[in-house]
């Protein structure tokens, strides 16, 4: 049997859909306009539906139609591992994308190695909405259109110094630079 070329594959997969998306058409059919804020049509919704649950009621993956699900779950678990990592890689690109937009380094101190950053809510206001605002489509807009959720980049040293020891911006420039 001849192995399929993945990740050729998922890089084609990703080019397609990253065009449907920007002409605001059906991921699925790639035809019909998609439904406000979801990527596909009605009647592809529709038949994705409909197609679970047969493969729900036959006890199949709802992802692959072919292994068993895990216990309790939709998909197998090979499945949902690689969903898992398609997750994390996306998640990694818009926080990369984000955080060139918001400047490329920690506004106070400059750091600018890209774990080391976090995206501050200036008004504090990040607790009420951090489910919201962990999203990945959150973190596309907020790269986007940055002044409008008033987030802007510190690093995790800067953000706790803020937040836990109630330092100021100044404060933190004067300690980096008598170190
Ligand atoms: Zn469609
Ligand atoms: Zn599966
Ligand atoms: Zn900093």
């Amino acid at each position: 049997m001849k192995r399929p070329n993945v990740e050729r594959d998922r890089t084609a997969r990703l080019l397609r859909r990253q065009r449907l998306r920007l002409s605001g058409s059906c991921l699925i059919c790639g035809k019909l306009p998609k439904v406000g804020s979801l990527t596909t049509c009605a009647p592809c919704r529709q038949k994705v539906k409909l197609n679970n649950e047969r493969r729900k009621t036959n006890e199949k993956c709802t992802n692959c139609g072919n292994r068993v699900p895990s216990i309790g779950r939709l998909r197998c678990t090979y499945c949902a591992a690689i969903n898992a990592e398609l997750k994390r890689k996306a998640r990694r690109e818009a926080v990369l994308h984000a955080i060139s937009k918001l400047g490329g380094a920690c506004e106070w101190c400059g750091e600018t190695f890209w774990k080391f950053l976090t995206f501050d809510h200036i008004n504090n206001d990040g607790r009420s909405n951090r489910g919201k605002h962990t999203s990945i489509p959150f973190i596309r807009r907020l790269a986007e259109d940055a002044p409008k959720y008033n987030i802007r980049l510190l690093c995790w040293n800067c953000n706790c110094a803020r937040q836990f020891r109630a330092l100021t911006e100044d404060e933190v420039r004067l300690v980096k630079e008598v170190k």
